[in-house]
């Protein structure tokens, strides 16, 4: 393969780069061709809008929307909007990629896509969020469609902006079209088990990595980064199995309790604080950083890209690192991880089952008929635990660790069914 050389990546903080690294050398292990190479690294679609909003105080502030559809090649393309300052067009094409190679990992027919707006959804008032997202889905409504591309939350977005979306969508439609969105509120068609789908999967994915590692869960420790959708429920549903969570964290810092954090109590706790831990009292408050570097069996990171670095790779003490978050180990912490011995399961299989149940969703909503929450979770729980199982098998086959096994699995699916539908 004549791309193999050099080295493509030089800078490893661009996630879109950190992903193709990934990407190449999982490439490398199935001999895939140039063209289909080549296909697979660019993304399909890039949009870019600009977004003037009327702020509450009269002014105008323009703000900038992505969309980056990475693969349709085995389905419409689906994936989350997410709202942060830090949101811009690399993070975005690499999340759309991930996006596709999750959907192919989980085996669900999708493709590949992912959405953001650079803002600062905590400092803006709920009338200027829903500005925000009706006229982000006003600019968006010939890229989004139930048969096309199906948004879902990401960061800093959750049911309220995937109902804005949904009506948005419906209203110049002229119709209500319930299957373009998912991670919607239940009455409008929103599935039971999503809103915990993510953090259950993380919860799957880690008890059968544990399994394989011998390690059982009433005597784990864990650690998880994050206390948002993922982390919390991911914490709460293994604790629930027994698992001592002895450190959680959020953007107020890290908090630890040797004897183990009453989840339920911090969830709560959240819940009636403005969303965050500041001021919890059942645990004490340690600093961020240190929370990935403890001395627990399991870590959890669950909150953004890149908090595993080439700088603190070296200290983590975890056996496991199961990533409830996308990208949160940089590649070249990779090397590293793999070179101690820690068992990885990674982001495009290990945070599935949220992507998993926005299909159920859509599903649910393309019959016009409601699963019961006992189906969703126990269809659900089946693909997470089944795709766990391909991947580890993978690795043993291939002899590599299991996020490049998981990459194998995902590039072989879409680049036979590309073979298949063929192009131009
Ligand atoms: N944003 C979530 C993810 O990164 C869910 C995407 C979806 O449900 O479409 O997997």
């Amino acid at each position: 393969m004549g791309y193999i050389e050099p080295a493509p990546i030089k800078d490893l903080e661009n996630p879109f780069e950190s992903m193709m690294s990934r990407f190449h050398i999982a490439a490398q292990h199935l001999g895939l061709d140039d063209e289909v190479y080549n296909v697979l690294k660019s993304p399909a679609r890039q949009v870019i809008v600009s977004l003037p909003i009327t702020m509450d105080d009269g002014s105008i502030q323009v703000f900038e929307g992505y969309r980056v559809i990475h693969s349709t090649i085995l389905g419409p393309s689906k994936g989350g909007v997410r709202y942060d300052m830090g949101v811009n067009i690399d993070e975005v094409k690499a999340l759309a990629a991930w996006m596709t190679w999750k959907c192919a990992v989980v085996d669900i027919p999708y493709g590949g896509a992912k959405g953001g707006i650079k803002c600062n959804p905590r400092a803006m008032s709920a009338g200027e969020i829903e500005r925000l997202t009706r006229s982000y889905t006003e600019s968006m409504v010939d890229v989004f469609g139930p048969d096309r591309d199906i948004p879902a939350p990401d960061m800093g977005t959750g049911p309220r902006e995937m109902a804005w979306m949904m009506d948005a969508y419906s209203r110049s439609k002229g119709m209500t079209v319930n299957a373009v969105v998912t991670g919607k509120p239940i009455v409008l068609g929103g599935s039971l088990g999503r809103t915990e789908a993510t953090g259950r999967g993380v919860m799957v994915s880690a008890l059968a990595a544990m399994e394989k590692l011998k390690i059982n869960p009433y005597k784990a420790t864990f650690a998880v980064q994050g206390f948002g959708n993922v982390g919390s429920f991911a914490a709460l549903l293994l604790a629930e199995r027994g698992g001592t969570i002895v450190s959680v964290s959020d953007i107020s810092g890290a908090y630890y309790n040797e004897k183990g954090i009453n989840i339920q109590e911090a969830i709560e706790f959240r819940n009636l604080n403005n969303g965050t831990l500041e001021g919890f009292l059942g645990a004490e408050k340690i600093d961020g950083n240190d929370l990935l570097t403890l001395e627990v069996d399991v870590l959890i990171p669950a909150a953004k890209e890149d908090v595993i670095t080439a700088e603190n790779a070296n200290n983590i003490k975890a056996r496991l690192i199961v990533e409830g978050a996308n990208g949160p180990t940089s590649s070249k912490a990779d090397k590293i991880i793999n070179d101690k011995g820690i068992m990885v399961a990674p982001d495009i299989l290990a945070n599935a089952g949220g992507v998993t149940v926005s299909y159920f969703e859509w599903v649910q909503n393309r019959l016009g008929y409601k699963w019961t929450a006992e189906r969703v979770n126990r269809r659900s729980d089946r693909i997470m635990k089944d795709a766990f199982d391909v991947v580890y098998k993978t690795s043993l086959q291939y002899d590599v660790p299991m996020r490049i096994a998981a990459y194998i699995v995902a590039i072989d699916k879409v680049a036979k069914t590309y073979k298949f539908r063929g192009g131009y």
